[in-house]
Order: structure tokens, then C-alpha cells, then sequence
């Protein structure tokens, strides 16, 4: 665990959660998760955690009809894929706070179970960043709130997440042993440090740090901090802005004109809306000829 203050300040952390697999739309059925802690200030992973449904030993076991041999088992999870997020944030918050770190405001996703169960669980009064303010001023999006409050400040989770993705593809199933914890450790390890932490996993290992993986470490660690300089600059802001802005007109365009295709709650809305009206196609406009 990285210390970012002296145990006395309040410490701000985003956590998001990830599946190494997730099925279409809202069904979720991995067996497979992790979740990282960011401290706000520093961007750094202060903590995470990984869980998963399977143990290929114990698996092999089953299909052969033996008694499992004496293994450190893999599987420290049994319940749903969506009951790992709250379960491994209170699991982060509780080992935090034991090694010191103050934390007191929890930014998180459209999660509200995940708060809810670390007030339960840990602590009555952690609070989850604005929220609470946002739900006093804005009656009429209480129920967007979280999401409100919590515009973009998940997005160093979901770098991480991109991260773990590179190192542990969705398509392949890394879950049954400890693979899937080295690869999501690998990414901590990348994000906290850069790239030179595969020499400093050589050296710590015994093994020589080795001249072109310094290289390459090297080079990859240049290459983020330049695109990470770029990207800070007003002129990506105003042209990631403005690509934005142009995606938006012409999707919002089409959204118009071909009526409520999906959209959360839609069918319970439509009870006091007239629904034949929501669904109802506008068509293309027609090519203009001529003014008359
Ligand atoms: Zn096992």
C-alpha cells in the first residue's frame, strides 16, 4: 500500500470494479473480477482486489471423481458476479483504514448497493463525495445523481481497467489459478511506477534487469508521458471537445427521428406517456428539389 498523506488527512478515493468477462446488456457472468482504489490527490492505486468463482485444481478434481489435493485454492468467491463489487470494496476500505489511511469520501459508480453496504459494514458516516449535497439541490435528478456527482472522476479506474484488459484479455479465461492476480497486479504495478517495473520485478526476482527490457521500459514510460502532456493541453481539450460535440449532433439527430430505441426504465415511463407516441418513427427527411 502507497501512503499518500500522514495518516491525519482525509483521503478522497475512486474505486470502480471491472469483470475480466461480461455477458450482453445487464446479465453478468464472470468468474472473474478485481477492483482498484485511487487515492483522488495522487492517482495512485492505493489498494485492490481480485476475486474469482473458479480453481482449476479443485475443477479437475470434480471431473475426475478425486479428492482435491492440498492446494492454496484459488476460488474466494461464491456469489454473484455483480456481488463482487461491494464485497471487494469493503474488503479495500476495512484493510485501508487497519494500515492507517484515513479514507472518508468513497467516488464510485452508478453504484449505490457498494455505499450503502460500506456504511453497513464499516463505516455510518463515509460519505460518498457530493452526493449528498447534489441530492438536496437537485430534487428532479436524485435519481442521477451519483452519476452527476460523479462525472469523469472514475476515469483513472477505468485507465486501470483498460490496463488489466491489455494484460488479461476478455477473451481468454485466466481465472482458474493465480494468473488473473499477477496480471492485475502487473497493472497496479504499471500504473503506479510506469513501465520500469518489469526491471524492478527482474531484480527483486534475482534475475538480471536486462538491457533491452530497460530499453523498451524506458521508451514506453517516454512515450506515456508525452501522449499524457498532449492530452492536457487546450488544444486536444478543444478538439477532443469539439469531436464530441459533432458525435453528439449527429447521433442525437437520428436519436430523433427514430424514437426511444433503449433507454433505461423506458417501459415503466412510458405508463403515464402515451407509448405508441415514444416508439413512433420519424422519417429521413426528404432531399430538397427545389424552393417553391
Ligand atoms: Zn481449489
Amino acid at each position: 500500500m502507497t501512503r499518500e498523506s500522514d495518516g491525519n488527512d482525509n483521503v478522497t478515493v475512486s474505486v470502480d470494479a471491472a469483470w475480466q468477462r461480461r455477458g450482453s446488456g445487464r446479465s453478468y457472468d464472470s468468474l472473474t473480477g478485481h477492483c482498484s482504489m485511487i487515492g483522488l490527490k495522487t492517482g495512485k492505486v492505493i489498494n485492490y482486489k481480485w476475486r474469482s468463482k473458479a480453481c482449476r485444481i479443485c475443477q479437475r478434481a470434480e471431473i475426475s471423481g478425486n479428492i482435491p489435493r492440498v492446494h492454496k485454492c484459488n476460488k474466494n468467491f461464491t456469489g454473484s458476479a455483480k456481488a463482487m463489487e461491494p464485497d471487494m470494496v469493503v474488503d479495500m476500505v476495512k484493510e485501508s483504514r487497519s494500515k492507517g489511511a484515513n479514507i472518508t469520501a468513497i467516488i464510485g459508480d452508478e453504484d449505490t448497493t457498494t455505499i450503502a453496504r460500506l456504511r453497513a459494514k464499516v463505516d455510518p458516516t463515509i460519505d460518498k463525495a457530493l452526493q449528498e449535497s447534489l441530492t438536496t439541490l437537485f430534487q428532479k435528478y436524485i435519481l442521477n445523481s451519483e452519476k452527476l456527482a460523479n462525472l469523469g472522476s472514475t476515469q483513472s479506474n477505468e485507465s486501470f481497467n483498460k490496463s488489466v484488459a491489455a494484460k488479461a484479455p476478455k477473451n481468454r479465461f485466466y481465472g482458474g489459478s493465480r494468473s488473473l492476480a499477477y496480471r492485475v497486479a502487473a497493472a497496479v504495478a504499471q500504473k503506479n511506477t510506469g513501465h520500469k517495473y518489469t526491471v524492478d520485478v527482474n531484480v527483486s526476482s534475482g534475475l538480471s534487469p536486462g538491457l533491452y527490457t530497460r530499453k523498451l521500459a524506458t521508451l514506453r514510460d517516454i512515450q506515456a508521458r508525452k501522449r499524457k502532456a498532449v492530452a492536457i493541453t487546450t488544444e486536444a481539450k478543444l478538439r477532443r471537445i469539439a469531436l464530441k460535440a459533432s458525435r453528439n449532433q449527429s447521433s442525437s439527430t437520428f436519436e430523433v427521428r427514430e424514437g426511444v430505441c433503449y433507454q433505461s426504465n423506458t417501459m415503466i415511463d412510458t405508463v403515464t406517456e402515451d407509448s405508441d407516441e415514444k416508439i413512433l418513427e420519424i422519417p429521413a427527411p426528404k432531399k430538397q428539389t427545389s424552393r417553391e
